[in-house]
């Protein structure tokens, strides 16, 4: 038996009791991390700290993933004592939607008219870890509540200007993976850099996938990054996320009655490959938008959620616009 597979069956023979000390103690280490907590700003300081954090985030992370493919009872014990009880209360925090190679290879092969992805920092390729394991985790992806993006700009191969080569299309791989969260509840955008221009912001592709998050998001909330801002800054800063805020909350309904039509076309055999997408008919689009609307199958807006977050996952540190606000 190879050596990763031994564990669990010891863990397995140890008493209950032992056995969900060994886990509390797993995640008590989540919450005192290494170098503080990334959203309030203690221990932010220097890179070195940032990355033992985020390292040792990924273990425990790793580590209790392991433990759910071990056996059944411990996966059980496992989604009573911590799915179900500390992710409600953890957020986690995706700075990396694009995969690396593929930020490589756009910064390798990058034409000059095309702004160039910024590098790759050692912190941002171990959060891209954090999120594989999450991702491959079934029950991570059906018990996350709480998610941050950071967002740079548009990188997607969709108007062809990043294609890198025909076959292989560039897609923010965090922002689509938000589709999967079930229990999604709250949702948090962070512009890491606030000269971006609108259009360069987002292509069709991020919008929807953005719109298209669970319908179970009842907090949406948009922050800048705004490291040495004049009062005339955080004001425009400030009008952007409210506005986008109201984007998001305005066009829901628009995007799944878009996104029902859509699959109601496929099902009937309608659609065909190499049909856009934009050809789905206003009429079927707008009937199945007036049904979500009255129907109420999307959560409530809420301003703010009741639940307090006690732990935050992944990160690059603050953007210091964090510190001035209070949510
Ligand atoms: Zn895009």
């Amino acid at each position: 038996m190879p050596a990763s597979m031994s564990k669990p069956y010891s863990l397995q023979k140890l008493p209950t009791e032992i056995r969900l000390m060994i886990y509390r103690e797993l995640w008590t280490q989540l919450d005192s991390g290494i170098g503080g907590n990334p959203n309030t700003g203690s221990g932010s300081g220097s890179q070195d700290v940032l990355i033992d954090r985020a390292n040792h985030q990924l273990s425990i992370i790793t580590a209790i993933q392991n433990l759910t493919l071990s056996c059944r009872a411990i996966r059980s014990e496992l989604v009573e004592t911590f799915f179900t009880k500390v992710l409600p209360s953890t957020q986690f925090h995706l700075p990396n939607t694009y995969a690396p190679d593929h930020i490589r290879s756009l910064r390798q092969h990058h034409r000059p008219q095309v702004p160039r992805p910024p590098e790759l920092s050692p912190i941002n390729l171990i959060n891209f870890k954090i999120f594989q394991v999450l991702r491959s985790s079934s029950l991570f992806t059906q018990h996350i509540q709480h998610i941050c993006i950071y967002w740079d700009r548009c990188y997607c191969s969709q108007d062809r200007q990043y294609q890198i080569r025909p076959t292989w299309d560039v897609e923010p791989d965090g922002l689509l993976w938000l589709a999967n969260l079930e229990q999604l509840k709250t949702f948090r955008v962070v512009f890491t850099d606030m000269n971006v221009s609108r259009n360069l912001r987002f292509c069709y592709a991020c919008r929807m996938a953005l719109l298209l998050v669970p319908r179970t998001v009842e907090v949406a909330s948009c922050w800048t990054n705004i490291p040495d801002g004049t009062a005339e800054d955080f004001a425009l800063a400030e009008d952007r996320e409210t506005s986008w805020v109201h984007w998001f909350w305005s066009k829901r309904a628009l995007a799944w009655g878009h996104q029902r039509a859509l699959e109601e076309m496929w099902e009937n055999g309608e659609m065909k490959y190499g049909v856009e997408e934009d050809e789905v008919p206003p009429k079927r689009v707008s009937e199945h938008q007036k049904a979500i609307e009255e129907n109420g199958v999307l959560a409530k807006r809420k301003d703010r959620l009741g639940q307090k977050i006690d732990r935050h996952i992944g990160g690059m540190g603050v953007p210091r616009r964090m510190f001035l606000k209070s949510v």
